[in-house]
């Protein structure tokens, strides 16, 4: 069964009005490339950023929702108000947010939820720590994170995964392709529908080594956080998809 291969943007805390050009920068990479493109901007953006890419393909989604859908929640966004701000996708359990607010896998599932039940597709992130993977224990606590995090019924469901080792985070430092190669392939274990679920590797992704990294065959694209604040470098590692296996799984 065909996956296809999704470059994922997450601009974090970052961008402005006077970053929306980013797209028409992005739009011939994007244009040459069998890949879906989605970028995350902060929500204050995204109703914008879903108008300047309209019609070219590149997809807009939240970095996070609420697991209800309206109520008494100062500052929050629930999915529904992603949704109609443009989203097609929301990022879930992000370990800034795990670690930032406390977010459990829990909470994490209900997020994912409550995503699905609003159309949108929820890009759900797992990740060790470098004292977890130290230990020998990477796998065990990734496993542990999806059972935890995945939405209760979730065959059948249009699941993203991200693998994000929480080392490997703006630090500059990657997996190795065969830690990534393992990872992955041992998540694909762990899932409902291992054939056809998509899952993204995360953590320092860039034009440098991001050819290395889509090359894997359980690597179905990549989940971009400083690289993706750059037109020129997101253009660069959209581009690398094309050197992945032909025809495009
Ligand atoms: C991320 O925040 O999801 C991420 C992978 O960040 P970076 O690419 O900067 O490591």
């Amino acid at each position: 069964m065909a996956r296809r291969t999704l470059i994922a943007g997450n601009w974090k805390m970052n961008g402005s009005v006077s970053s929306l050009d980013f797209f028409d920068a992005i739009a011939p990479a994007a244009r040459n490339s069998q890949a879906e493109i989605l970028i995350c901007p902060p929500s204050t953006l995204l109703y914008q950023a879903a108008q300047a890419c309209a019609g070219s393909g590149i997809r807009v989604g939240g970095q996070d929702c609420h697991a209800r859908q309206s109520g008494a929640h100062t500052g929050d966004i629930s999915a529904p108000m992603l949704r109609e701000a443009g989203a097609s996708h929301v990022i879930v359990g992000h370990s800034e947010r795990r670690a930032d607010h406390g977010e459990t896998d829990a909470l994490v599932r209900a997020k994912s939820e409550a995503a699905l039940e609003a159309g949108l597709v929820p890009v759900i992130c797992v990740g060790e720590t470098r004292e977890e993977r130290e230990a020998g224990r990477a796998v065990e606590v990734v496993a542990s994170q999806l059972a935890g995090s995945l939405p209760e019924k979730s065959r059948d469901m249009p699941l993203v995964i991200a693998y994000e080792p929480v080392w490997a985070i703006g630090t500059g430092l990657t997996a190795s392709v065969d830690d990534v190669a393992n990872m992955h392939s041992a998540i694909r274990e762990c899932l409902p529908d291992p054939l056809t679920t998509c899952i993204l590797y995360g953590g320092s992704v860039k034009p440098g080594n991001a050819a290395d990294l889509l090359g894997l065959d359980d690597v179905d694209g990549a989940l971009v956080g400083g690289a993706s604040l750059k037109s020129i470098d997101f253009s660069a590692i959209i581009a690398a998809v094309s050197r992945k296996s032909e025809p495009l799984r």
